[in-house]
């Protein structure tokens, strides 16, 4: 496929991501590029990437070398989410979002690790800055982490060691050991909890090294939000058990009332398809990426403007109301390795 690049939408610690555009069609989607020389961790990441398929998993598209400035690049292209991160979707709710909304992102979310668990992949990197959100909703994206659990004989990940960003980490992960399906779980019920705060799941972490500490060793789970209702707080009392082998798994969850019991009028699945700009109305987007790097480029079709998302959105916004707080989880980053914690 042959693209041109666009500017840049994102930055993580191993690469950067841009937006992107196939020179033969309208199609628009994100590439993830890093120097071929270090493209180590996001080939890794192609090679899980590429096997995937779900409405709720960040779709691949492809992946090339391209020498750009006199580098090679190694990129992967995925499609392009429009809506920003779940971090991004907490900013502009004034650091809360709505329970009902919050119920509509966990589900995607327990759906989508549902699909991974099942396919024997753990994602262990699960927070807010890697849920993706486009017209339909939520997907998971940044397998960086990624890892396949159960199948020693494959090439990747059988014997990676630990990685994730310690605020979301799972006790049993924080202490070294297993890292698998649970600890995805855990991390679910972290990013639920910042969802409804605007703050991280520990508040009185003053860096990673005690934090860690205080995960693996202390016997306390994170505080659940009193104010959420009862099933609410019933599912993240099942997502935040300390013993990994008493954790709800995704299927479990999937079947408790604070999701079961959550559907939006006329929202299907099919209706969760990719996200990726790709009508004329959507080529808008290029052009005015184009044209400024400062424009915010969100997209609002009119399909779009009275969905049951849009709907959900609205409903008891409370922006506003709070005084954002978002700073102290912004410290933490996605460590690669268990010696290399960095506290930004
Ligand atoms: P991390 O440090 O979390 O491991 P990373 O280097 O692996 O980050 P990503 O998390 O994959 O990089 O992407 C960095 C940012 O780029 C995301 O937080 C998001 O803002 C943006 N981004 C990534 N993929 C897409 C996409 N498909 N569509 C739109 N934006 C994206």
């Amino acid at each position: 496929m042959e693209w041109r690049r666009g500017h840049t939408i994102g930055h993580g610690s191993s690469a950067s991501v841009s937006v992107a555009k196939s020179r033969f069609s309208d199609e628009v989607f994100a590439v993830k590029s890093v120097e071929l020389s270090k493209s180590e961790l996001l080939q890794k990441e192609q090679k899980i990437l590429s096997q995937l398929s779900s409405p709720y998993v960040v779709s691949y598209k492809g992946c090339d070398v391209t020498k750009e400035k006199d580098k090679l690049m190694f990129n992967v292209m995925m499609e392009y989410m429009s809506e920003g991160t779940l971090v991004d979707e907490n900013r502009k709710h004034g650091g809360r979002i709505n329970e009902p909304l919050i119920g509509y992102y966990a589900k995607q979310i327990a759906q989508g690790l549902e699909y991974l668990h099942s396919r024997g992949i753990a994602h262990c990197d699960i927070k807010g800055q890697n849920i993706l959100l486009g017209k339909t909703g939520a997907k998971i994206a940044d397998f960086g982490c990624a890892r396949w659990i159960d199948q020693a004989d494959r090439d990747v990940g059988a014997t990676e060691p630990i990685g994730g960003t310690p605020m979301f980490m799972a006790p049993e992960v924080a202490r070294g050991g297993e890292q698998g399906r649970p600890g995805d779980i855990w991390s679910m019920g972290c990013t639920i909890i910042e969802m409804a705060t605007g703050r991280s799941a520990w508040t009185n972490a003053t860096n990673a090294a005690s934090l860690l500490y205080q995960i693996a060793f202390s016997g306390e789970s994170p505080e659940i939000p009193k104010f959420l209702s009862l099933e609410a707080r019933d599912f993240l009392s099942k997502c935040l058990r300390r013993d990994p082998k008493e954790r709800w798994t995704a299927k479990q969850l999937l079947k408790h009332p604070f999701l079961e019991d959550f559907n939006l009028n006329s929202t299907t699945d099919q209706d969760f398809v990719t996200s990726s700009p790709t009508s004329i109305l959507d080529q808008d987007i290029w052009n005015s990426v184009e044209e400024s790097e400062t424009m915010d480029y969100s997209i609002e079709t009119a399909s779009s403007v009275d969905s049951p998302l849009q709907r959900l959105r609205e409903l008891g916004s409370n922006s506003g109301e709070l005084k954002f707080r978002w700073n102290d989880d912004e410290r933490w980053i996605t460590v690669r390795r268990s010696s290399e914690y960095i506290d930004r």
